[in-house]
């Protein structure tokens, strides 16, 4: 008699098991049904994004865009770096951050709205300033690396540490109405150092003009598709290219990139 209550309860339990698998399934098939009906991604390409892993250093006014897009595109594991609270001033352009999120950690304040957008991704906060000490630690965890950052020091420092590490990574930059992208190879195409050699001198109280929040819209939307081109391997990457985007013509410039030979990182001479 006992032996047939363990069997019964053993049957409910595999029962129970299999609707639960069978609704998650569905509800994964439901929610990527527009990506999955694509011949370029179907099931195989959103499994390949639900196992990618993108580290987006700054999570303002591109970093903004670029989580959202990777959340909702089911991107399994997003990183974000950054150690500021959110201010008032950051709300005409960090759309990750309301009003309430004021003086909270941005980190903190993202991960709860990409949660909330898609609960089943894996957001990693990482709490602190991106610098020399801690740079590589951070990057050799991810597969692509998106630079979201809004200062020249951050910059050059991803380009370097993205060569060293050989992790592939987007750069993204916006000034007043213009923005500007591109995608790096490291060891294969040309580098953020091949073209701005050295960070410009940088005044400490000099005050920020811009941008508007449309552009780093428009350039952090284009970060979050270079990466998932790369982690579906699909299309043409923005390599060897800059694409520089002028809002107030609403115009997109294509400027082509070489390998420079003597560039600091990645040159050959
Ligand atoms: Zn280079």
């Amino acid at each position: 008699m006992i032996d047939l209550i363990m069997l019964v309860v053993y049957c409910y339990k595999y029962k129970m098991n299999a609707t639960r698998k069978t609704k998650i399934l569905s509800g994964y098939k439901n929610r990527y049904a527009r990506q999955i009906s694509m011949p370029a991604i179907g099931l195989k390409g959103q499994k390949k994004m639900r196992t990618a892993s993108i580290l987006i250093i700054g999570a303002g006014g591109l970093g903004s865009p670029a989580a959202f897009y990777l959340a909702s595109a089911g991107i399994g594991t997003i990183g974000l770096v950054d150690n500021d609270l959110v201010e008032l001033s950051n709300l005409q352009r960090q759309i990750l951050h309301t009003t309430a999120d004021l003086s909270r950690q941005k980190t903190i304040s993202a991960a709860e709205k990409l949660h909330a957008l898609n609960p089943d991704i894996t957001i990693r906060k990482h709490n602190q300033r991106f610098s020399p000490l801690n740079a590589i630690q951070l990057v050799k965890q991810y597969d692509f690396v998106i630079d979201a950052t809004d200062n020249f020091q951050s910059k050059f420092l991803i380009a370097d540490i993205c060569h060293e590490t050989r992790i592939p990574y987007n750069h993204g930059g916006v000034l007043e109405f213009l923005g500007q992208t591109m995608t790096v190879i490291p060891g294969k195409t040309a580098c953020y150092r091949c073209i701005f050699q050295q960070p410009p001198e940088e005044h400490e109280n000099a005050i920020p003009r811009g941008p508007l929040g449309t552009v780093p819209g428009v350039i952090g939307t284009i970060q979050a598709m270079e990466a998932i081109k790369y982690v579906l391997n699909i299309g043409n990457l923005l390599t060897n290219r800059l694409l520089v985007y002028e809002s107030l013509s609403t115009s997109f410039r294509d400027v082509k990139l070489t390998r420079n030979r003597y560039c600091p990182v990645c040159g050959r001479k």
